[in-house]
């Protein structure tokens, strides 16, 4: 059974939507493990998003996710990688499909309401960044 990382943004949990966008995992098989909710530092959040250091809205990415506070979990299930992608819909929700999250709650490409892990190796790693063995059973 797989596990994947989640993060309800800032513009998501500014919005009380927290748990509206828990009941769409829970619909689609998903089953929440483990959940927090923190405030990331700049360099928390620079360091998580280090993968898109080059790209030209990283700086805006790292405000906007350090700016409140997020909701980080670990989703459980059956290809839950995969899985969870599909409920969050494509990350511009102008291109997302009806019925996702991100067709209904996002607010722009940046602010768009969730993060999911986009493979095993990244899940992994997502995982061990915000929660110890301690905290998952
Ligand atoms: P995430 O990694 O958050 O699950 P994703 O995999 O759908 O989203 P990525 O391409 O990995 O999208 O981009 C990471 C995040 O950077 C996006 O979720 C979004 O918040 C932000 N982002 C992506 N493209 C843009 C853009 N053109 N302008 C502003 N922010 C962007
Ligand atoms: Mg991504």
């Amino acid at each position: 059974i797989e596990r994947t990382l989640s993060i309800i943004k800032p513009d998501a949990t500014r919005r009380n939507l927290t748990g509206k966008i828990n009941a769409k995992f829970e619909e689609a098989g998903l089953r929440i493990v483990a959940q927090k909710r923190i405030k990331l530092s700049m360099g928390q959040a620079g360091k998580f998003y280090e993968v898109h250091k080059e790209r030209p809205f990283y700086g805006e990415l790292c405000e906007f996710m350090a700016s409140e506070p997020v909701v980080v979990q670990v989703l459980e299930g059956e290809g839950a990688i995969l899985k969870n992608r599909e409920v969050m819909g494509a990350t511009n929700p102008a291109d997302a499909a009806e019925g996702t999250i991100r067709k209904e709650y996002a607010l722009s490409v940046g602010e768009n309401s969730v993060h999911g892990s986009d493979a095993p190796e990244t899940a992994a790693q997502e995982i061990s960044f915000f929660f110890s063995g301690l905290e998952l059973v």
